[in-house]
């Protein structure tokens, strides 16, 4: 079957184990060996700190290797200018040191600029997700193999996303899993429609794609019976409360997953409590932290908190640089208590939306499980008021909140109270808040824009 001709079920079992970090370090020299033989780039820098690709160790590599954004050599290309005509695949092609021919699969990101950055796929690389993705379904169905046969998965990701756009069709079918490709630009209401005619039982999009659907479609929802919902894109998943919509809505366990370029693979388990997600993929990815701001090594230690740093240990596409995604996270190394392998990691922000407030570092999506904990009380629409650029927060922090629709006056200070006492607890501040009807603020059509940036306005 298809699915086992990319799982290694001993791989799997030792993830998080003394034995992994040998196979990483073999992987790394291997790695950096063969880029050093192909890539200008990576024999310039491993020269000139002279070391040798296949006696290096992490602690050299580490020291060596700049710390990049996931889009540095990536956007630094894009935005050179729109130049000659398919430049840009020349240039790509030239720092990995590949042929331009050999890339099968040309995907971009939406760019926040504007500009698309871009992600390519060698034939070889599409053969790696699904050796990541596969130790994901088989912790999703406690290694049940028919279970993922019988997986049939609507993917109501955008279709053109670089990860899990058409990269997601191609690894689940390479597995064997029947999929549904509708993407998220054909609707909600498309997405429902496909998944009613050609019955299909999991499905893969963003968290605010399914609490859209459980807002607005709960009845069909519920008769489609998915018996799998995998989220990602998005932190929202891994927020308790939005969790509990989510499962309950659909009736069917919620996974909160992220990777798949490079074969990449973290995925959330069963336990009802969550957990965060486990790294299933020691032997093809190397983790480090860093601080946010000063970038100083965090020793990676059980809850340890910090920027996540990841190498890719093979492919073609991505080279074994020092990435960093930007997300701040708090990893555990202890078992979980669901048995399943891995040491798990918990997001808490991203390095771009932080907030200080007296030095207490605060993220938007840790405010927003609050307030979502307060829904019906609260429609769950707030924002974050800042008349400073972050990440500098003159306490008390400010918020708009909408109260719920069956809310009255009256109750309303009795309800800032409470939440102002959650969030000390939880994230060690107190908001100040102003109190909005319902239906106040902008419903942003996809993300969810937490601040408010009243400095802007001051400066007009
Ligand atoms: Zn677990």
């Amino acid at each position: 079957m298809a699915f086992r001709n990319y799982f290694d079920e001993k791989m799997y079992k030792i993830q998080n184990t003394k034995e992994i970090q040998e196979i990483q370090l073999q992987k790394l020299r291997q790695n950096l060996s063969t880029y050093y033989g192909r890539s200008p780039m990576f024999k310039m820098i491993l020269d000139s700190q002279e070391l040798k690709p296949d006696k290096i160790t992490i602690e050299q590599f580490r020291q060596a290797m700049p710390l990049m954004g996931q889009d540095t050599v990536r956007g630094g290309i894009t935005e050179s200018g729109p130049g000659e005509k398919g430049k840009i695949v020349t240039m790509l092609a030239s720092v990995v040191g590949v042929d331009p021919n050999d890339y099968v699969l040309m995907c971009a990101t939406s760019g926040t600029t504007g500009e698309p950055t871009p992600y390519f796929f060698t034939a070889e690389d599409l053969e790696i997700m699904p050796r990541g993705m596969s130790r994901c379904l088989w912790m999703a169905t406690h290694g049940n193999e028919q279970e993922i046969h019988e997986m049939r998965c609507i993917q109501g990701f955008g279709l053109s996303m670089f990860g899990a756009g058409v990269p997601l069709v191609e690894c689940l079918i390479r597995l064997g899993v029947g999929v549904i490709p509708v993407g998220a630009e054909g609707g909600s209401d498309k997405i429902l429609k496909f998944a009613e005619k050609f019955a299909a039982n999991t499905l893969w999009c963003t968290p605010s794609l399914a609490e859209y659907m459980v807002d607005t479609n709960l009845q069909r929802v519920r008769d489609i019976g998915f018996k799998y919902i995998f989220c990602g894109a998005e932190p929202g998943a891994g927020i308790p409360e939005v969790r509990k919509k989510i499962e309950e809505g659909f009736q069917a366990p919620l996974f909160d997953g992220m990777g798949l370029v490079g074969g990449l693979t973290l995925f959330s388990c069963h336990e009802k409590q969550y957990a965060g997600m486990h790294h299933l993929t020691d032997d093809m990815f190397l983790f480090e932290l860093v601080h946010p701001e000063t970038k100083e090594p965090v020793p990676f230690e059980d809850q340890a908190i910090g920027e996540m740093v990841m190498t890719p240990l093979q492919g073609v596409s991505i080279p074994p640089g020092r990435f960093s995604s930007g997300d701040v996270a708090q990893i555990f190394l202890s078992p979980c208590k669901c048995g399943a392998p891995g040491w798990r990691l918990k997001m808490t922000g991203r390095t771009d939306d932080m907030l200080k407030v007296k030095g207490v570092i605060v993220y938007p999506a840790s405010i927003d499980g609050v307030i979502t904990g307060f829904v019906p009380r609260v429609t769950g629409e707030f924002r974050i008021v800042l008349d400073e650029p972050p990440p500098r927060v003159e306490p008390p922090i400010k918020l708009k909140v909408e109260y719920g629709a069956g809310m009255k006056k009256e109750d309303l200070a009795k309800l800032e109270k409470e939440i102002e006492a959650d969030m000390h607890q939880k994230l060690k501040v107190r908001p100040k808040i102003e109190w909005l009807p319902p239906n106040t603020l902008d419903r942003a059509a996809m993300k969810t824009k937490f601040i408010e940036k009243a400095y802007e306005q001051k400066k007009k």
